[in-house]
């Protein structure tokens, strides 16, 4: 039972890269290290449909992008369409269409997350079923004033409907339990870190009182789903990762490698995003694209000459081949430009 759970589950992670070995009539003999031994790389890139490309995501786009093609991996695109209310109508054909510009090309179909509901309602029957997930019945005000939380700041969940609602209260949302036990991973980029989910969060959001599926819980089941090997993204999601990690453990899900990109920061030293207006790529003229990927390589620490996108992607993995991952980014992790 253990070697066909692994095998299983293995079929769903590395789908195109089984085949050959399921051919073999004899698939009961197949051992976890050779099942092991044949995991491709893979790495993705996953944007939110909210606007236009800007720096920031150019940045983890070609970083994801030279992590999994360096290693001779796949890279796959992932939209991120779950909060229907920010997403704007059109941008991903925008995105799509910047990162063949920028010579970012992928692998597979482009996923999108709002088609996958079925998994992630699965997943959540999965984590109730272990007495993980329970309901909700606070509102975000009632959370935050239990909770004394600085405003703005995500707030403490203080365990209001833990041991079930009290009588008249109509659920809202689902949270998972998250274990009190610190979390240790090794971040290629951000190095050493260690959270305790319970104490920095408390249980949190894995289905919202709209009915949307929180963020943390559909990465996990995609990242694992589509056989996601390493997740390199923007810094402002390290702080996401303990808990994406507590439930990929909860729901016995691999656990990917994670790197964390320097933050890009705008002037006023804050950092570029979309909803601080910063501004799309330059998708149209070739000399400003080359310019612009020159910029987001240097910010990675590749100097590469300037040439078509392609071109330039590819002197920077013959760059990163040589390297070890973990002087990727390193140059700017003080946040400099
Ligand atoms: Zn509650």
């Amino acid at each position: 039972m253990r070697t066909s759970g692994a095998r299983s589950r293995y079929k769903r992670l590395c789908r195109g890269e089984f085949i050959t070995t399921e051919n073999t009539e004899d698939t009961e003999t197949i051992s976890v290290i050779s099942v092991t031994s044949v995991v491709n790389i893979t790495g993705r890139f996953a944007p939110s449909p909210t606007g236009p490309l800007h720096f920031g995501s150019l940045v983890a786009a070609v970083g994801s992008w030279l992590f999994a093609r360096a290693a001779g991996g796949r890279w796959l695109v992932r939209i991120e369409d779950l909060d229907t209310a920010r997403v704007v109508r059109g941008s991903e054909e925008e995105i799509l269409e910047a990162l063949v510009r920028y010579g970012l090309t992928w692998d597979g179909d482009v996923v999108r997350q709002s088609e996958r509901t079925a998994l992630y309602d699965d997943a959540v029957a999965r984590l109730r079923a272990q007495g993980l997930a329970y309901d909700c019945a606070c509102s975000r005000a009632e959370v935050e004033q239990a909770a004394s939380a600085p405003i703005g700041a995500e707030p403490l969940y203080p365990g209001t409907c833990r041991n079930g609602l009290a009588a008249g209260r109509t659920p809202r949302a689902i949270r998972f339990r998250a274990p009190d036990e610190l979390i240790v991973f090794d971040d290629i980029v951000a190095g050493h870190v260690e959270e305790n989910v319970a104490k920095q969060t408390g249980d949190f959001v894995v289905k919202r009182a709209d009915g949307a599926y929180a963020y943390q819980l559909a990465v996990v089941v995609d990242d694992a789903e589509q056989g996601v090997t390493q997740v390199v993204r923007g810094g402002d999601l390290l702080s996401s990762t303990a808990r994406q990690i507590a439930l990929q453990r909860a729901l016995a899900l691999p656990q990917p490698d994670y790197a964390h990109l320097p933050v890009v920061l705008g002037q006023d030293g804050r950092k570029l995003g979309k909803r601080d207006g910063a501004l799309p790529l330059p998708s149209l003229d070739q000399a400003r694209i080359r310019d612009t990927l020159a910029a987001a390589l240097g910010f990675l620490g590749l100097e590469v000459e300037s040439g078509s996108a392609r071109d330039m992607l590819e002197k920077a993995l013959s760059l990163t081949r040589g390297r070890r991952y973990a002087t990727i980014g390193q140059q700017n992790s003080t946040g400099e430009e």
